[in-house]
Parts: C-alpha cells; sequence; structure tokens
C-alpha cells in the first residue's frame, strides 16, 4: 500500500477529514457535523475517530502523520488555537498534543485560510508555481501566502491577515480598532451593509444584492455601485500585494466570487493603475478552482511538507 496523509477541516459547522496520497489522489474522504453544542470532547472525540477510520482503511504502518486546519490563530510552538470565535471552547486548548497522544501520530495544526493557500497550491490553481496569495472572501476576508512552497507564518503566524489591510483612509470602522479595513468594503458582509445603507433593503444576502444588480431597473445601479467599490477596494489591496511579493498568482475564493462579472473589471482596472509591477510583469489574478475543499486538501499536505 502507498503511503498517505491525512487531513483534517475543523470549522465551525463542518468537520471533514481525508486521507490522501503524495500524488493527490485522496483515498478516503468523511464528513459531520461539529457538534459543539455538545462539548468540546465530543468535537475531539470525534475527529480522533474520523482519523482513526480512515488509518485503518489506508493502514497504519503508511501514515504520514495528521494535518489539521482550524478556524482561529494558531499558536505554532505550543499547538494552540488563539481567539477563535466559531470554536471558543478550544481557546488556549492544546489541541495538537492531545490528539497527537489520543492517535499515537504526530499531528500539526495550521489556520485554515493557511491551510486553503496551501491546498490550492498542491492540487488547485496554483499547482504550476511555487508562489502564491490567496484571498477568501467570506463574511470576513483572511487568506494566506505560500513562498517557496510553503505557508510564511511571520513571527508568531499572524501573516496574510488581508482582511486588515487598510484600503480606505476615512473609510468604514472595523473591529480591530482600524478603518477602512478592506473586509470592510469587499467582503460578503460589506456587501449586505453597504446594500442597507443603499436603502435596497434589511435583511439581503450578498446574493439578493448580486440578483438586484441583474435585474435592470434603478435599483441595480446602486447595487452595481456596491459591486464597483468592493472591485476598488480587491483592487487596492491586490495592487499593493503585487507590488510587496511579485508573485506570478493571487487567487480569490469564497462564494462573493459568482458576481466575479461585476467586481473584477474595476478590481483589474484599479491593479492596473496602482501597480507598476503588474503593468510590466505576467501577474495572474485568478480564481481558485478547489472552493471549500482546500483547506482539507492543504491540512492534508503538511505532513508531507515536513518530509521535503
Ligand atoms: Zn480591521
Amino acid at each position: 500500500m502507498q503511503p498517505y496523509a491525512i487531513g483534517v477541516d475543523l470549522g465551525g459547522t463542518n468537520l471533514r477529514a481525508a486521507a490522501i496520497d503524495p500524488q493527490g489522489n485522496v483515498l478516503g474522504k468523511l464528513r459531520g457535523d461539529t457538534r459543539l453544542d455538545e462539548g468540546r470532547d465530543r468535537v475531539i472525540a470525534d475527529i480522533v475517530t474520523s482519523i482513526r477510520t480512515l488509518r485503518d482503511q489506508c493502514g497504519a504502518q503508511q501514515l504520514r502523520g495528521v494535518g489539521v486546519a482550524v478556524a482561529g490563530f494558531i499558536d505554532l510552538d505550543r499547538g494552540f488555537v488563539v481567539g477563535s470565535s466559531n470554536l471558543r471552547a478550544f481557546d488556549r486548548f492544546p489541541l495538537r498534543d492531545d490528539i497527537s497522544q489520543k492517535l499515537g501520530t504526530p499531528v500539526i495544526l495550521e489556520n485554515d485560510a493557511n491551510a486553503a493557500a496551501l491546498g490550492e497550491k498542491w492540487l488547485g490553481a496554483g499547482r504550476d508555481v511555487n508562489d502564491l496569495v490567496l484571498l477568501t472572501l467570506g463574511t470576513g476576508i483572511g487568506g494566506g501566502i505560500i513562498s517557496a512552497g510553503r505557508v510564511l507564518h511571520g513571527a508568531v503566524g499572524m501573516a496574510g491577515e488581508f482582511g486588515h489591510m487598510t484600503v480606505a483612509p476615512f473609510g468604514n470602522p472595523c473591529g480591530c480598532g482600524n478603518t477602512g479595513c478592506l473586509e470592510k468594503h469587499a467582503s460578503a458582509t460589506a456587501i449586505i451593509s453597504m446594500a442597507r445603507l443603499l436603502q435596497l433593503g434589511e435583511d439581503l444576502t450578498a446574493e439578493d444584492v448580486y440578483k438586484i444588480a441583474l435585474a435592470g431597473g434603478p435599483d441595480a445601479a446602486r447595487a452595481q455601485h456596491i459591486f464597483r467599490i468592493m472591485g476598488e477596494s480587491l483592487g487596492i489591496a491586490l495592487a499593493n500585494l503585487v507590488n510587496i511579493f511579485n508573485f506570478p498568482l493571487y487567487l480569490l475564493s469564497g462564494g462573493v466570487l459568482a458576481a466575479w462579472d461585476l467586481f473584477a473589471p474595476t478590481m483589474l482596472a484599479e491593479i492596473q493603475r496602482r501597480s507598476f509591477t503588474y503593468r510590466n510583469t505576467k501577474t495572474r489574478i485568478e480564481k481558485a478552482t478547489l472552493g471549500s475543499e482546500a483547506g482539507l486538501y492543504g491540512a492534508a499536505y503538511l505532513p508531507f511538507l515536513l518530509e521535503a
């Protein structure tokens, strides 16, 4: 039997696990709910059970390790999850060592957005490059930086907080203490807030705003304006990233990518206008391809990276 690693994606809603070989073939996959309402021990027991199930299926001898992607900051030295709003019960709990002891297998923790960037590099839109940036556009904005094939962590693992880049000096206030953060102007939440401000409706989803923009009529013009603001904000952020990194590839992921045709022209024009590097190099700004599977695949890739 071939070597493989197990990736786990621990989200606030879903708990997923997959056994994947070094070539990226998925040997087995499990999916369940993250039963947070039944307590931390229940969730850990579910993680351990899912890893054991896959290990029994694929062979204990060939298992190279386990990677776990978690929504939250990771204290890499201690193997803690710190300050995750989705997983409060895990705050400062030694998750890595706890799972590792229960299984007798090495475990690596990684932030979910970093894992997603790694997944895209390994099996997704970034397969042909070693350096990329992934921006995840959801209720907030996060992402990851892959440099020379590895996650760039920074001093304590807080690199890649793209959502809190300033894109408007006097823009909307953000919970982080800043004003004009990217995620206050380009996330799904920001789209909904802007729609409310422009009196398009009170309880809209980002998808509703997208549909209004496509429908025509006076409301459509205001909804389209929201996506232009989103594109402009993303363009400013991406122009800065292109200037800083000179990477060949910048990926965007998340549900709001459905509105690509509405925000991308403004975004690309803004990058073109603001980045000398972009104008003079072959820099690609593209959609990520793995969707919500990216973090799971990236988690499974972590043990192989240790061997490399
Ligand atoms: Zn902020």
